[in-house]
């Protein structure tokens, strides 16, 4: 229990990360470089300060929260360093403005739990429970397998949201506590998905493989990506149709609105300019259940 994990994020009744009213507890540090990615304060393992200059009151509160001088306010003005900030996240509650947002707070298994099981009458009623997303959560397993063991013992439903590209150790670790993999597919094809990830996908179609042999419950989750993977709906359908445990496959329309969070972390832009219609996502969906998917 004294084992701790960086955790940027604990969204209590989230409805889109698996059945029921859940907990969503999001982890830093992730494998994959997605282009669309909309979590990108996920993608770095280590802490991080994002500053949105938008919301900034120049108050000045912050000056002195901060030990480090990456605050500073000159001529009324505020002004961030980023290049000075270690990341202690000291600052964040004293803004005045909520500009100041601090992702990676490192936590135990035992400081985490309270809030997961607050909402245990929820889960209940609702068909709901907990999941453990990113970033990649299993790039922290050991913290994962855990946390998830004291889930289970309480009786909790389990959900572990994944890439996939993770070495298969660490599914191995999570299996015994978790009742369904919701488990993200990019590309089936090699060359499209070095494109879109900046990584091969061959392990992540390895440890899928490896999962549905498990006897494991699945669900897939499709980023619809014009321009990018929009080309691979019938290979994925073909890859999955054949699997036993692939209970359901979403097909997740890509959305632009992390924009000003790339910018608030100093992040270069990689967001495709281009978001799916209704009718491309209505295609895609019909083409997997041509397949006998349950989409
Ligand atoms: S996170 Fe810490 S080092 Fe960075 S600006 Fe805030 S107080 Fe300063
Ligand atoms: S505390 Fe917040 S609102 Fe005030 S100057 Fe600092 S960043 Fe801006």
């Amino acid at each position: 229990m004294k084992q701790t994990a960086t955790i940027f994020s604990v969204k209590r009744f989230a409805v889109h990360d698996g059945d029921g009213i859940r907990t969503t507890v999001f982890f830093k540090g992730c494998p994959l470089r997605c282009t669309w990615c909309h979590n990108p304060e996920g993608l770095a393992a280590t802490p991080q300060l994002a500053y949105y200059a938008h919301k900034c009151l120049s108050c000045g509160e912050c000056v002195a929260a901060c030990k480090s001088g990456a605050h500073r306010i000159e001529k009324g003005l505020h002004h961030y360093e980023k290049e000075a900030c270690t990341a202690c996240g000291a600052c964040e509650d004293s803004c005045l403005g909520n500009a100041l947002a601090f992702f990676g707070r490192r936590m135990t298994v035992a400081a985490l739990l309270p809030t997961l099981l607050e909402d245990i009458d929820f889960y209940r009623s609702s068909g709901g429970g907990v999941t453990l997303s990113g970033g990649e959560c299993l790039c922290q397993a050991d913290f994962c397998a855990a946390l998830l063991r004291e889930l289970k013992a309480a009786d909790i439903h389990t959900a572990v949201d994944t890439c996939g590209f993770v070495p298969r150790a660490a599914l191995d670790q999570v299996m015994p506590y978790t009742d369904i993999f919701l488990y993200d597919l990019k590309a089936v094809d090699e060359e499209v998905h070095q494109a879109c990830t900046g990584r091969s996908n061959k392990q992540i179609l390895e440890n899928l493989a490896y999962l549905d042999a498990c006897g494991k419950t699945i669900e897939i989750r499709i980023p619809y990506v014009p321009g990018y993977n929009d080309g691979e709906i019938e290979k994925m359908a073909k890859l999955l149709s054949p699997m036993k445990q692939v209970r359901r496959v979403r097909v997740l329309p890509y959305h632009n609105y992390a924009g000003s969070k790339y910018t608030a972390l100093g992040l270069a832009h990689t967001l495709p300019p281009t978001l799916p219609t209704a009718e491309a996502i209505a295609a895609a969906e019909a083409c997997l259940r041509a397949y006998g998917l349950h989409v």
